[in-house]
């Protein structure tokens, strides 16, 4: 169980960048960073515009001297102090993911960033590249993956408790684009633009969320074909999709199928997973993500609850409330920014055997996400074709 006792040699200076006032994401990323003491945050260029994001940081403890007008300027300003920041979080539009994350690895920080990391596998390899030789971390925030009961369904996988995995069946979708964009804050504006959103909205946006986890509960799986048919249901997001499904072949034989949306008018289900095998299956959702409904061919099926003694080690390690009380999105960003302060240290000491056996979504994690969208938009643009993952 974690119980906030401090897990790595000594709190990690951060910064954000982007993630103020007006982003949606920012206060995800510090509920997650301040939970255990294993980040202080000390600066920031928290907005585009400079003095809003001023003020917000100082509204929250930062220094003004340390509130910066861009990122260029934080990163010359901090890594010219001695106690200049070890990491930057990036929680900006994603067209911005790589020109910034590039810069703070050239500048020796450190790298927390937003999915979809980048726009293409290439640019993914050149800054993995990069990374390795700083000796640098890229961590990759795909928020509810580091929730327990998530490690508990890919714990009951290995243990062979579902038998051979079959049918893999994924939905993320809401219905907040249903109408038209006429009056739309920035948010969705950048989002269905192809210059700042990349080659997809709904796909990048939410379906790498569930391709990730999916990653995680069976990581002896890789995707083989793929068909992805998507569609603008609003013309003006075209040539970019607010809806999308996508067929996947795996490499054993077992069939996916995901849907993600944001015209799904009326639906708050948000996040739905199902893993079924040749002896039984699991299903859960972020509507009860305290609950994981485990069913067994021929028997009365069973509700699981996070934080109880006869769930795998693999959970419990990871639980924070204790069983009863409700673990969710907040405690799953704490556990992923904990797993990347664990790299970072670990990275910071030369420890390199602790980081060969350590969890984190690192930038693999992002370049898997952007591979499985860059096959998604081959597949689309070909009619819908069945392709080969590359
Ligand atoms: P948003 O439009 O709500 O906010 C973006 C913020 O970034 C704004 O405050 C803007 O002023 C600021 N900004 C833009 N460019 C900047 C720059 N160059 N320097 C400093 N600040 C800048 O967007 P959002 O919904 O918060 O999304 C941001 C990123 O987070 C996106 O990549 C998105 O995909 C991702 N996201 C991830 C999750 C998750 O669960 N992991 C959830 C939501 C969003």
């Amino acid at each position: 169980m974690i119980n906030g006792e401090r897990l790595i040699s000594r709190p990690l200076r951060w910064a954000m960048v982007g993630g103020g006032r007006t982003g949606q994401v920012g206060y995800k990323h510090r509920t997650g960073a301040l939970r255990d003491g294993g980040y202080q945050l000390v600066a920031g260029a928290f907005d585009l515009d400079a003095e809003m994001g001023r003020d917000f940081g100082v509204n929250i403890g930062v220094a003004a001297e340390r509130c910066y007008q861009d990122y260029k300027a934080l990163i010359a300003g901090e890594t010219a102090r001695e106690d200049g920041v070890d990491v930057v979080s990036i929680a900006t539009p994603n067209f911005t993911h790589y020109e910034i994350t590039k810069a703070c690895l050239q500048a020796g920080l450190h790298v927390i960033c937003e999915k979809p990391l980048f726009f293409t596998v290439a640019e993914c390899d050149e800054v993995a590249r990069l990374a390795e030789q700083k000796g640098l971390i890229v961590g990759v925030t795909y928020g509810y993956t580091g929730h327990p009961l998530v490690h508990q369904m890919a714990a009951m996988v290995k243990k062979g408790m579902l038998g051979d995995i079959r049918i893999v069946d994924l939905q993320y979708t809401h219905g907040f684009n249903a109408g038209d964009d006429v009056g739309a804050g920035e948010a969705v504006k950048w989002r269905t633009n192809p210059r700042t959103a990349g080659p997809t909205f709904v796909l990048g946006d939410i379906g790498t969320h569930l391709y990730y986890l999916s990653q995680i509960v069976l990581p002896h799986m890789k995707v083989e074909r793929l068909l992805c048919d998507r569609k603008a249901f609003i013309p003006t997001r075209a040539p970019l999709e607010d809806h999308a499904t996508v067929l996947m072949h795996y490499d054993n034989g077992a069939r996916g199928r995901l849907w993600v949306s944001s015209v799904n008018a009326g639906n708050m289900g948000s996040q739905r997973y199902r893993f079924v095998g040749s002896k039984a299956s699991l299903e859960w959702s972020d509507s009860h993500p305290d609950q994981l409904i485990y069913e067994v061919q021929g028997e009365p099926g069973r509700i699981l609850h996070h934080g109880m003694p006869y769930l795998e080690q693999e959970s419990l390690a990871i639980d924070r409330m204790g069983a009863l009380h409700t673990e969710g999105l907040g405690d799953s960003w704490s556990n992923i920014y904990l797993w990347i302060a664990q790299a970072i240290d670990a990275a910071n000491r030369g420890d390199r055997a602790f980081l060969k056996t350590h969890h984190y979504p690192g930038i693999a994690a992002g370049t898997e996400g952007v591979r499985w969208l860059e096959n998604c938009v081959r597949s689309a643009d070909a009619g819908a074709a069945w392709i080969d993952f590359a």
